[in-house]
């Protein structure tokens, strides 16, 4: 079969021409966002961060029988500067506290937060001095996974979860912006 190279061809809103695309040729409208969105969603590399039993539950998501790579998330990365998300798996010490902190200060925006098991999420069975009650007092959570240990299956589901969430967010204009730019008063100032 004869190879068939089409050209794509950028035009601005005010020349709606499709230059040289050929009749019968595949055209996806879509928006920034939803693209954007798609590849990071399905492109989410996790942050290595095992604190207790639940990691063990997070290293069998990447084997063979539940397989992570089907939802593009089985590259664990070991530095926080090439993670997008931090999977907080076990209880959380105080004395852990901060460091927990400054990883995920380390990680590029945009980042994401699951929380995985009943310690990370709310201190589980450990209330006492030495557990932090909830791991969202240290780090903004996204997903929350409840379990002891949650097993993989669930883990795996809070990351579709976390995809779902992505895939709705809006990168443009926020409506809260949009409401600033078009108040009477901005309106009136002079330029
Ligand atoms: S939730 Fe259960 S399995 Fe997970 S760290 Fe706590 S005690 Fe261990």
């Amino acid at each position: 079969m004869p190879k068939r190279i089409e050209t794509v061809v950028l035009h601005d809103s005010s020349t709606p021409v499709l230059g040289d695309i050929q009749k019968g040729g595949a055209v996806v409208v879509t928006s920034l966002d939803t693209l954007i969105n798609q590849a990071r969603a399905n492109a989410l590399w996790p942050l290595t961060f095992g604190l207790a039993c639940c990691a063990i539950e997070m290293m069998s998501t990447v084997a063979s029988r539940f397989d992570l790579a089907r939802f593009g998330s089985e590259a664990f990365r070991a530095t926080p500067r090439q993670a997008d998300v931090m999977i907080i798996a076990g209880r959380l010490s105080k004395k852990m506290a901060p460091v927990l902190r400054q990883i995920y200060d380390q990680m590029p925006e945009p980042k994401w937060v699951i929380s995985m098991g009943a310690c990370a999420s709310s201190g589980g069975v450990y209330n006492n001095y030495a557990i932090v009650q909830g791991a969202d007092q240290v780090v903004p959570v996204d997903v929350y996974v409840p379990g002891c240990p949650p097993s993989p299956d669930a883990l795996i589901y809070g990351v579709m979860k976390l995809q779902n969430k992505i895939k709705r967010q809006n990168m443009g204009i926020t409506k809260q912006n949009a409401l600033i730019q078009l108040t009477p008063r901005t309106l009136e100032e002079p330029a």
